[in-house]
């Protein structure tokens, strides 16, 4: 089973591919219109799409626009799909009720995926500065073997913002709750 999940945005949205088990294959930020074309051609079997739930509370025109946009998305899709509420998505990963939830959200996730060094890794080496020598000579450092980094890139090395985490978060949720269901 591939699952796309979508964070969406007014202009922009997150899409991460994932295959079961976390296998994170695709993560990157879209233009909605560039996004509608990748759901005709990307090769999964179903969609996990944020969608906004009434919550009593004001909303925005760039939530409104969202809305309209996710309604394309789903369209453009012309798959199963699942309509998921952020709210489930926190809880899912202890971020409910938290002063800063997209913080906890990607905590969270680094942990799942192995940790800092490994999740996000490519940590310029401190001690060649990035170079992977020292000195006149140029010997090879040895704290990084030559490499110029600490760690290895890992799967949300250069991951901006908080939306790719967000649709991440979505994907590892969906698989963990709702993949069974909709498998039986
Ligand atoms: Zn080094």
């Amino acid at each position: 089973m591939r699952l796309i999940a979508v964070d969406p945005g007014d202009t922009v949205s997150a899409l991460v591919l994932m295959e079961p088990n976390d296998r994170l294959m695709v993560s990157r930020y879209e233009s909605n219109e560039s996004l509608l074309d990748s759901l005709r051609v990307l090769d999964a079997e179903h969609l996990a799409i944020e969608t906004l739930h009434v919550r009593g509370q004001p909303t925005s025109q760039n939530e409104l626009d969202t809305q309209l946009w996710a309604g394309r998305f789903i369209c453009a899709w012309d798959g199963p799909f699942t309509l998921v509420r952020r709210e489930r998505v926190k809880g899912h990963f202890g971020a409910s009720g938290v002063s800063n939830p997209d913080g906890v959200l990607r905590e969270s996730l680094i942990g799942r995926f192995g940790g800092e060094a490994v999740a996000v890794g490519g940590k310029r080496c401190r001690h060649c500065n990035g170079k992977g020598w020292r000195g006149r000579d140029h010997h090879p450092c040895e704290l990084c073997k030559g490499a110029g980094v600490q760690s290895h890139p890992g799967v949300f090395y250069g991951w901006s913002g908080t939306d790719l985490f967000s649709a991440c978060a979505i994907a590892c949720w969906w698989f963990d709750t709702q993949a069974k269901r909709e498998a039986s």
